[in-house]
This record gives structure tokens, sequence and C-alpha cells, in this order.
């Protein structure tokens, strides 16, 4: 399948404008000039893929760019935001049987094809409350980031191995307290293994920064260090 993450000229419609203005709060609350950064890397990204609706899932301009708002979010403090690897998403209109796992999936990142699979009733669920600290793009995204960085081309390696080290020591030693412990601040999957404590602890880094850092200011900050971005500094600017 074609994917070396070349720029198709690709300009955001009206229609996919409104769309984030009326359905993704943190682009309506960005400055002007953080938004065209936002609308450029946005439609560089919309170009370079492939986004299908599957199982009966209708796709609109709009639709794509809602989908594919949280990447460009995450991403914003980072020189490569292409994600090549994962050349085709997938929106599905609700959790569909994986034949991976044998379970009813939300969403899922699949390595081997290059494919990132959305269902779009809780995507929606996921950026319609950006407080909660559960999403399921960012969540399926920041799996995607994170393979991405480890991958042999040239988008590999825009998180520096120093950052990642001290992240995985940090990690390791929070892990066992989110599985124990239903109070901890991580939600409790985030305890299933280290890829998936990445993707929740993401979560909660872009939907609740503030508390995050009140908590567990030493993972926050390793995490503002993978993203290069602060998204707590950003609520009191
Ligand atoms: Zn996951």
């Amino acid at each position: 399948m074609e994917n070396n993450g070349n720029l198709t000229p690709y300009t955001l419609n009206d229609s996919q404008i409104t769309a984030l203005e009326q359905h993704y709060g943190p682009f309506s609350a960005m400055s002007e000039a953080h938004k065209q950064t936002f609308i450029k890397r946005l439609g560089h990204f919309i170009g370079s893929k492939r986004i299908v609706g599957v199982e009966g899932q209708e796709m609109f301009t709009a639709i794509e760019a809602l989908v594919c708002a949280e990447a460009i979010r995450m991403t914003m403090g980072l020189s490569h935001y292409l994600l090549p690897h994962f050349s085709v998403i997938m929106v599905y209109p609700k959790a569909y049987y994986s034949f991976v796992t044998g379970l009813e999936h939300a969403g899922e990142v699949d390595l081997r094809r290059g494919v990132i699979k959305l269902a779009w009733v809780d995507f929606g669920t996921g950026i319609g409350d950006q407080t909660d600290g559960r999403n399921l793009a960012i969540h399926e995204f920041a799996h995607a980031i994170f393979f991405q960085n480890l991958m042999k081309d040239r988008e590999a390696g825009y998180i520096s191995g120093q950052v990642l080290a001290e992240w995985k020591a940090i990690a390791m030693r929070e892990m066992p307290d989110v599985v124990d412990n239903e109070e901890h601040f991580i939600r409790e999957y985030g305890g299933t293994n280290i890829d998936e404590f990445f993707a929740v602890s993401s979560e909660h880094f872009f939907e609740q920064p503030d508390q995050f850092k009140a908590e567990h200011p030493e993972l926050y900050n390793i995490l503002t260090k993978i993203y290069k971005q602060d998204p707590a500094a950003r609520t009191h600017s």
C-alpha cells in the first residue's frame, strides 16, 4: 500500500473547519496562530491517509477532520506528525468484533497492517467530554505515536531514547499501584501493560493536566518531554 508520508496538497474545506469549531473544544480554544498551524498540519495528515468508513459507517469530510484532530493536537510539539506507518484509518459505527483478540473493540491499532481503527460512537463520547480523562482517539493515537517512534523509517526516533528510558523507569514503578489502588489517578486499564500505561496516561495528560501534574508531577513532567508540550501551562495562559 502506498504510504510514504508524501505531503499530498490538501486544504481543509469550510465544513471541516466548522466541524472543528463546533465539535472539537481544543480547536475553538486555540489562538488564531495556533489554529493556522493546526489546520495546515491536519490537511497534510488527512492527505497522507486513506480514511474509510466500514460496516456501514457513512463518511463525510467533516468526519475525517474530527477523527484526525486529536493526532494533530497530540503532536503539535513534535516536528514529525504524519505517522506514516499508519496509512489507513478505519471508522466503524460502533464497537466491533476483532478477529485478532476475539473481543469487542471500540478502537485498535493494527501494527502489522498499519491501520488505526475507531468506533464512531465511542470516538464521539471521547472528544465530547474533554475533561473526564477518557478519550478513545487520544488512546489509539498515543499507541500509534509510540510505535511510530520505534519504526525504522524517516519519522522514527522523534522521542529521545533517554527520555523514553526515564519514562519507562517511572512507569514500571507506578504500574503496580495503578492495578492495586482503584483510587489511583490513572484508570485501572493503564496497569494492563506498559503500552496501555502510555495510552491511558496520555488520555489523562491531555484531558486533566492540572490534576495530573498535582498528583503525579514526575510522570506528568516526563510526558511533557515526550510530547514536547505542557497542557497544564496552556490552561493558565
Ligand atoms: Zn490500548
